[in-house]
């Protein structure tokens, strides 16, 4: 008699262990076990790190396949106690994949079947540790899911593809001259500049038909007096586009606003965009097979349209490997109020469909 899992039921249990980001000790250890109870060939502390990789290998030559999961929750402060919680549901990813997983043992006939559980999503953090471990040097093949809010895709549907946007983290350092408020003509006052640096971000244009959006989302500046020009700002901007080169226009023009502001004024600006998130970039024939494998297992009246927005770091691994064909699909679970909100729930009757998806589309595949 063969293992099977139930997604909702590992859920559960992984939902009792939040941990954060490359701390996910408890739950690569669950992984892992419930791997290897499966008879799975199984590799831990992937580039020294808590991933998991799960191998299923075929007995004929064919494609080299990676399903994907996150296992890390977030950060919360809860009546001043730090906490985890998984609020982005990366429990139900891990879970649902085990729950494929259980199922996909000894139906894999071509090629090689890895289930990647990667740390840490949310801090960008995990896919670029699994890139440099060497987890995609073989891959031909990667898709992964994520359970969408009510707002993006309906209880009970799936959509093919979730069309992430690039997001990046932008600093800017803007260094002038302290002077006494009574004296302002003697300072440079950082203040001034950093408004007029967020005027000046806030007025590039791109092409109005593309997504795209840059706002300041945190802005320091204090001398310690409040009769003293400040001598230093710093300014931080969340920045989106949709498409990864308008992604980059996006950012040296920001960089160009930035520093040439500085220079009207006479500060000293520094910009420093330390990490990008790039945006989905799929492959057309590999989303189709999705999309007919949520046709075939859900009903042709339950495959949704595409939903997007947000970021995603397992865009990291196309990023990395130009070759490699991609594809990330989303299940409608009826999540409320949304993603990242410490009291999101969702019904967990529906981790099957995401479950039946991973299933079928390996089954066609590789089967
Ligand atoms: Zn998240
Ligand atoms: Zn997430």
């Amino acid at each position: 008699m063969s293992l099977i899992y139930d997604a909702a039921a590992l859920r559960r249990e992984l939902h009792e262990m939040p941990e954060l980001g490359l701390k996910e000790f408890r739950t690569s250890a669950y992984v892992a076990e419930k791997l290897q109870a499966l008879g799975i060939e199984t590799q831990t502390n992937v580039g020294g790190t808590t991933g998991v990789v799960g191998i299923i290998r075929g007995t004929e030559p064919g494609p080299v396949v990676l399903l994907r999961a996150d296992m890390d929750a977030l950060p919360f402060k809860i009546d001043g106690k730090d906490c985890a919680i998984h609020a982005c549901g990366h429990d139900a990813h891990t879970a649902m994949l085990l729950a494929a997983a259980s199922r996909l043992v000894g139906k894999v006939r071509r090629g090689t079947l890895k289930l990647l559980f990667q740390p840490a999503e949310e801090t960008l953090k995990g896919a670029p540790a699994m890139i440099k471990a060497g987890v995609l040097d073989d891959v031909e093949y990667a898709v992964g899911a994520h359970i969408r809010p009510i707002q993006d895709v309906p209880a009970g549907k799936i959509c093919a593809a979730v069309r992430h946007t690039a997001s990046a983290t932008t600093f800017v350092t803007i260094k002038g001259r302290g002077a006494h408020a009574a004296r302002p003509h003697l300072g440079v006052n950082t203040i001034d500049v950093a408004c007029r640096v967020i005027g000046a971000v806030q007025d590039i244009w791109l092409n109005p038909t593309e997504v795209w959006s840059a706002k300041a989302t945190q802005i320091h500046a204090n001398a310690g007096a409040t009769n003293t020009v400040p001598d230093t700002c710093t300014i931080t901007f969340d920045v989106r586009a949709g498409k990864n080169p308008l992604m980059k226009e996006y950012l040296r023009r920001i960089n160009l606003a930035c520093e040439m502001t500085g220079k009207a004024m006479e500060a000293e600006v520094t910009v420093d965009t330390p990490e990008l998130c790039p945006a989905a970039e799929y492959d057309d024939d590999l989303v189709e097979e999705i999309a007919q494998s949520i046709r075939d297992t859900a009903g042709v009246e339950n495959l949704a349209k595409d939903c997007g927005g947000g970021g995603e770091d397992f865009h990291c691994f196309k990023m990395a490997k130009p070759e490699l064909k991609a594809a990330y699909f989303g299940v409608g679970v009826g999540a409320t109020p949304g993603l990242h909100a410490p009291n999101m729930t969702f019904d967990e009757q529906y981790l099957p469909l995401g479950v039946n998806v991973f299933v079928d589309f390996v089954t066609k595949k590789m089967g």
